[in-house]
This record gives C-alpha cells, sequence and structure tokens, in this order.
C-alpha cells in the first residue's frame, strides 16, 4: 500500500478563541483568513494575496493550533505534513510528495498548506549535514520553492509553515513572493500563562476555584503545551489517588513533575 503523503482535514474546528494570548500572531494572522474568505475582494482590484508565512518560535507556543485556527475560521480545508517526515523519505519520493500536495490543495482551494518543522527540509542549502541524504532534502526544497513560485494570483492557496530555527533556513524560501512574511510567536508572559490556563481547565472537573493567577506565578518559561500538559497531568494525579475533582494541590504536584521532566530534557540538550 501507498504511504500517506500527508493529511487532509476539511473540518477544523479550532477557532482564535482556543488559542489563548498570541494577540500579535492573531491579529497578523486575521488578515489571511480575510484572504481566504474572499479573495476576490483582494484580486479584483489586482491585490496580490500573499502565498506564505512564517511561524516563528520555540516549540510548543501555539504555531500548529494557530495554523489550524486559520482554516478553522476561514472553514477551508487544511492541508499538513511534518518537514521531518521527508527525511525519511526514499530518494525522489519528497518531490513528488510536494508536487502532489500542492496539487491536492489547489484542487480545494481556497486552502491552507501547513508545513510543521520547515527546517527539517528548509536549511540552507550546499552545507554538509552529515545525514547522506542532502541531495534528497534539495531536491524536496526547490520542489518546494518551484510550487510557491508556479503559484498565480488567483491559486488561493496559502502556506504557513512553523519552525523554532528560521536562522538556518535557507534564505531562498524568505525571499518575496515566498515566506515574506515571518509571525513571531513567543513563549506566553504571565498574563498569557493565565489565559492558556483558563482555556485549558474549561474541561476539567475542579473541586475549588482555581486561582490562575497563582497557576500562571507558579509556571514561568513554560509554553502553552507544558500549561496542556500540567492540566492533564493534574487530571490524572487526582484520579490516581481516587478523586472525584482536581484540586490546587494536584496543580502543584503536577507542575513540579513537568518541572522535573524539563530540567531533565534541558540536561539533555546541554
Ligand atoms: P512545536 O514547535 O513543538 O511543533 P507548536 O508551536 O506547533 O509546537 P502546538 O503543537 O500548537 O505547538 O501546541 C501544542 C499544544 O499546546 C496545543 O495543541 C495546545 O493544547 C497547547 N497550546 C500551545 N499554545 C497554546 C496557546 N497559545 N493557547 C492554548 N493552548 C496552547
Amino acid at each position: 500500500s501507498k504511504a500517506k503523503l500527508f493529511d487532509e482535514k476539511n473540518d477544523i474546528k479550532v477557532t482564535f478563541k482556543d488559542v489563548a494570548g498570541l494577540e500579535g500572531a492573531k491579529e497578523e494572522v486575521q488578515e489571511i483568513v480575510e484572504f481566504l474568505k474572499n479573495p476576490e475582494k483582494y484580486t479584483s482590484i489586482g491585490g496580490k494575496i500573499p502565498k506564505g508565512a512564517l511561524l516563528v518560535g520555540p516549540p510548543g507556543t501555539g504555531k500548529t493550533l494557530l495554523a489550524k485556527a486559520v482554516a478553522g475560521e476561514a472553514k477551508v480545508p487544511f492541508f499538513s505534513l511534518s518537514g521531518s517526515d521527508f527525511v525519511e523519505m526514499f530518494v525522489g519520493v519528497g518531490a513528488s510528495r510536494v508536487r502532489d500536495l500542492f496539487k491536492q490543495a489547489k484542487e480545494k482551494s481556497p486552502a491552507i498548506i501547513f508545513i510543521d518543522e520547515i527546517d527539517a527540509v528548509g536549511r540552507a542549502r550546499g552545507k554538509n549535514n552529515f545525514s547522506g541524504s542532502n541531495d534528497e532534502r534539495e531536491n524536496t526544497l526547490n520542489q518546494l520553492l518551484t510550487e510557491m513560485d508556479g503559484f498565480g494570483t488567483n491559486t488561493n492557496v496559502i502556506v504557513l509553515a512553523a519552525t523554532n530555527r528560521a536562522d538556518v533556513l535557507d534564505k531562498a524560501l524568505m525571499r518575496a513572493g515566498r515566506f515574506d512574511r515571518q509571525i513571531y510567536v513567543d513563549l506566553p508572559d504571565i498574563r498569557e500563562r493565565r489565559e492558556i490556563f483558563e482555556v485549558h481547565l474549561t474541561p476539567l472537573k475542579k473541586s475549588e476555584n482555581l486561582d490562575t493567577e497563582f497557576l500562571a506565578k507558579q509556571t514561568p518559561g513554560f509554553s502553552g503545551a507544558d500549561i496542556a500538559n500540567v492540566c492533564n497531568e493534574a487530571a490524572l494525579i487526582a484520579a490516581r489517588k481516587d478523586k472525584t475533582s482536581v484540586d490546587k494541590q494536584d496543580f502543584l504536584d503536577a507542575v513540579d513533575r513537568i518541572v522535573g521532566g524539563l530540567e531533565k530534557k534541558n540536561k539533555i540538550i546541554s
């Protein structure tokens, strides 16, 4: 059987209200939502709809979530794949995979293509990467550039890509008419952490009115993904103790556990 080339979702339910904080980034992608909802409004007076935007920021800050919310808000199909998947491809498959992806997206336009971890495929060309698959990676990257250049003004497909390593990307990707917009998705500040807690506390059965300001204070340096993790971990800790609701102590235990995990991870990296 043929390996799955990419993921296609036609009924994304994620909207901006699921994305806490990130006001600046949301404002920037709001414009993309408008283009996708009503492309003719822009093209009929000769405007060129942007082809791509790069979402740049640390892991777990909501880049994928934000890209999905764009598709959800605009009610358009969401095609996604991960740059790291390309690296595992057989020779020649990466480029044809890209071709296929763009063909499908154009047929269903307006649409969003989302490429996670674009740095895996979009590293500057001609540099040693010791992986032995450099040629294949370059072919894939070249095909991506070719596809984006080949977009007409009425293609109505917008490519969003995510990376936490914008510094290693091939400058060709950032040229006009490609990923010429960069949108920063940073770690949340205390107010944003509070908002993220509010989102992820909603589905939990809570035993008291949990103070989100307190929780935000306990979690400096945490990403949105870390906070989602804390909330789930707290629920699991409570359930393990046969409680029927989650309390403050469960959250403190969950924070400790996540901090322990993060410290281990950082030790391995450094
Ligand atoms: P990576 O760089 O590791 O791929 P990412 O920036 O794409 O990470 P997401 O995959 O979007 O991060 O985030 C993972 C999960 O963390 C989300 O599905 C969501 O549950 C939670 N999350 C992250 N950021 C936010 C946010 N701003 N608001 C609400 N939830 C968030």
